[in-house]
């Protein structure tokens, strides 16, 4: 019989779950990680939007660019869409 529990808790709420006896884990994740890949997509659709309507320079376009390339690991990467 399997058993499992949260051993450890991040602040924000992720868990490491384990499982017992066949010793492996599995990440819960808070819902503000759940929602981090959407959050992603979201940002890159809206920055995509604010270039290409000319509004690419506003503070709201930077703040979207600066999150965008923390995500991915300090990087700037080219907006790929579609
Ligand atoms: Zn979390």
């Amino acid at each position: 019989m399997t058993i499992s529990w949260i051993a450890e808790r991040m602040p924000c709420g992720c868990g490491i779950r384990k499982f017992a006896p066949e010793e492996t884990y599995d990440i819960e994740y808070c819902p503000k990680h759940k929602a981090a890949q959407d959050l992603y997509e979201a940002a890159k659709v809206a920055l995509y939007w604010l270039d290409n309507t000319k509004k690419g320079d506003t503070v709201m376009a930077d703040m979207l660019r600066q999150a965008l390339a923390k995500a991915d690991g300090g990087e700037l990467l080219e907006l790929r869409l579609g």
